[in-house]
């Protein structure tokens, strides 16, 4: 067991210059055989290989990341939590994914500083009123909280906002998830890595997965920069790499990868408390603990591996945010990064079982899967662990492209994410 982290153990390592806390996971070599192998080390394969553990007793699991532990999508996103789409099936996950939030701190003894602030949705043409209107009423009847703002609302949830748009894009109301907000990216897959090596799972990092081991339509092992493993499942949560990794395997997603970017500018005082969302004008913002401004953009409009993104999307973007917030017209840029987002055409997430025995995939959450994080590794494991789908996974499987039961969500998700 590791120790707790508490105001004792604070105290105690205060009177020791911090220099006497433990290693929060170890960094093992990895063992000949696992039960589950989990491929990917961001939030949702740590989440995963967590929830194994602690809900299904399944300890005999290793975590393979070919980098640093939340090095991909999960510490470059914008961490906007929310759950208020349309349809019942995502309702469903992402609410499953807000509640578990809401006791994550406690359940992984770790600040994931999870700050529910408020996510407001903007409308700016008579098309976004009904398109938020409606899904505010799908979200009462799943039982998620949303409500309508009038732009006097807006103006009094957000003082700064310059509900004319200047000119262009005025504000004609908004849709409100009080209990939506942000978390802190980094602490989710550090908390998940340190409460998942609690329970018994060896993470591995700097280990690339470079193919499977596939005997007679089942799967047998991986192939590492470490040797072949051998593994009774894998699980395959890589993002935007993810139909690199099915092509290894031998089948097709209905996947593409595009860089999606973000920016933070220099860090001021408090000035805005909750998160401003446009789908119109394709930007979003909140403030960070630290107090930078924390800015999303759009995916580009090509598929790439460039963690990067194009300065067309950049340009585009803080016109929009100086738009409606003009006084931020003065403020310098810190730092602009990318992360590769899988996206589906439904713009919904993968949660499956593969043509391959024993091989399990999760991918595919596109711009929006850090506030799914909990929940996506929850129903992740369920999966796993009993060989069939947890009934809020069953509706994402993959033969859904083949059914046509697709669950289009691009009203909810959009640059929204
Ligand atoms: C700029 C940006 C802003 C975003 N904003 C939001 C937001 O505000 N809200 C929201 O909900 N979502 C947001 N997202 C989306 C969100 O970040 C992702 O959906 C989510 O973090 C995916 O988590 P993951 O654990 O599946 O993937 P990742 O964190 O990317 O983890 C996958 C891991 O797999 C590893 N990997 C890849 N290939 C291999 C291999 N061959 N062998 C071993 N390991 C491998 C990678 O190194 C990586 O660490 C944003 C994304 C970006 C890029």
């Amino acid at each position: 067991m590791k120790a707790r982290y508490s105001i004792v153990s604070l105290i105690r390592n205060a009177l020791n210059y911090h220099e006497g806390w433990p290693e929060a996971w170890r960094s093992p070599e990895p063992k000949a055989e696992y039960d589950v192998i989990i491929v990917g080390g961001g939030g949702h394969g740590l989440a995963t290989a967590y929830y194994l553990a602690k809900e299904h007793g399944i300890t005999n699991v290793a975590v393979i990341e070919r980098g640093w532990i939340g090095g991909g999508n999960t510490g470059r996103n914008t961490t906007i939590v929310r759950s208020n789409y349309l349809w019942d099936e995502s309702a469903g996950l992402y609410e499953h994914a807000l509640k578990l939030w809401e006791g994550l701190s406690q359940d992984l003894n770790y600040n994931v500083m999870f700050s529910q602030r408020g996510v407001m949705n903007l409308a700016h043409s008579q098309h976004d009123l009904r398109e938020l209107q409606r899904r505010i009423y799908a979200n009462y009847l799943n039982g998620v909280d949303s409500e309508f703002l009038t732009p006097e609302q807006v103006k009094e949830f957000c003082p700064i906002i310059d509900l004319r748009g200047n000119g262009r894009y005025p504000v004609l109301g908004a849709s409100l998830q009080r209990r939506g907000g942000t978390a802190r990216h980094d602490a989710v897959a550090w908390g998940y890595a340190r409460g998942a090596d609690a329970l018994g799972v060896d993470i591995i990092q700097e280990c690339p997965v470079n193919g499977f081991v596939i005997d007679k339509g089942r799967i047998t092992g991986v192939e590492t920069a470490k040797g072949t493993i051998k593994a009774k499942k894998v699980g395959v949560v890589v993002a935007g790499h993810c139909s690199v990794m099915a092509d290894m395997a031998g089948f097709r997603l209905p996947v593409e990868s595009r860089p999606l970017q973000a920016l933070v500018s220099e860090p001021v005082k408090p000035i805005i408390d909750c998160v401003v969302m446009s789908n119109a004008v394709h930007a979003y913002v909140s403030q960070s603990d630290k107090g930078e401004l924390v800015i999303g953009a759009g995916v580009d409009r090509y598929n790439g591996y460039g963690q990067r993104g194009s300065l067309p999307v950049t340009e585009e973007t803080l016109g929009a945010i100086c738009e409606l917030f003009p006084m931020f017209r003065r403020m310098r840029m810190l730092r602009t990064w990318g992360g590769i987002v899988d996206t589906c055409p439904d713009a919904s997430p993968i949660i499956s079982k593969t043509p391959v025995e024993g091989l399990f995939f999760n991918c595919g959450w596109g711009t929006g899967g850090f506030k799914a994080t909990p929940g996506s590794g929850h129903v992740f494991a369920h999966t796993i662990a009993k060989n069939e789908p947890h009934p809020l996974a069953a509706p994402f499987r993959l033969d859904r492209f083949v059914t046509g039961f697709l669950i289009d969500e691009h009203g909810a998700a959009a640059v929204a994410h």
